[in-house]
């Protein structure tokens, strides 16, 4: 397997009273879920998210880009499952972003990334930062008919409005692809609290300053993201 660095941060940021965002990194697996729902609904949504694709990705180095969807598909039932079953849990959801190292048909090994929501995936090659996900969000859809730019979407009264969630409808429709390991890049991976913080260009400065150590690097973006306001749960892997 591809010898991968790994290291995350997360806080509840300067507003909220609960921490609803969850995340995993670990050899060969990278999750970021952001919990959404009153009651803790959304901590154990994101949670449950976390746990399904820890649990059906184990670390063989034989996963593949259709098990990585399948897990996000089963965590999408049982978490809408979970909705229906309990009253407390009544609309819970969350938003997840993972990357994977995985067995491809044609590449060998290679990550396959998946999002279904706003939380991104994002790759730093060369010295640019490109956003991988494309978020399913209200503000996306006006940002690609060219109603608002990306800057107005950050600040947006109707940003946090998700088009696409886990748990919300029995059948979710997951966006994946991948790619091939290349020696050098480096992922991000976060929830819109860093985001709608702070922009691209913050975020690449940051990793700049970061380049031996991706715990310090997710942890450095974390408290740019509370220093910019924190208006939201902030949660940063970096790979
Ligand atoms: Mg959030």
């Amino acid at each position: 397997m591809a010898v991968l660095r790994w290291g995350s941060a997360s806080h509840e940021g300067r507003l909220r009273a609960q921490n609803e965002d969850h995340a995993h990194a670990g050899e060969g697996l990278f999750v970021v879920a952001d919990g959404m729902g009153g009651h803790l609904a959304g901590e154990i949504a994101s949670e449950m998210a976390v746990d399904r694709l820890n649990e059906r990705l184990p670390i063989t180095g034989e996963n593949t880009r259709d098990e990585l969807v399948d897990a996000i598909t089963e965590a999408n039932t049982e978490i809408y499952q979970g909705s229906i079953d309990d009253a407390d849990r009544a609309g819970m959801g969350t938003t997840v972003t993972a990357i994977a190292v995985v067995v491809d048909p044609h590449d060998g090994e290679a990550f396959a990334v998946a999002n279904v929501g706003d939380s991104r995936s994002y790759v730093l090659r060369h010295g640019r930062l490109r956003q991988l996900t494309i978020d399913h969000s209200f503000v996306q859809e006006l940002v690609a008919e060219g109603a608002i730019t990306r800057d107005e979407a950050r600040t947006h009264p109707r940003r946090n409005i998700v088009t696409r969630a886990l748990g919300i409808e029995p059948y979710v429709r997951v966006d994946s692809w991948t790619m091939p390991i290349i020696r050098g890049d480096r992922f991000v991976l976060c929830s819109d609290g860093l985001v709608d913080e702070i922009t691209d260009e913050a975020i690449t400065e940051i990793l700049a300053e970061h380049t031996d150590d991706p715990e310090a690097a997710a942890q450095a973006l974390v408290d740019a993201a509370n220093e910019a306001g924190g208006r939201d749960n902030i949660t940063v892997v970096v790979v």
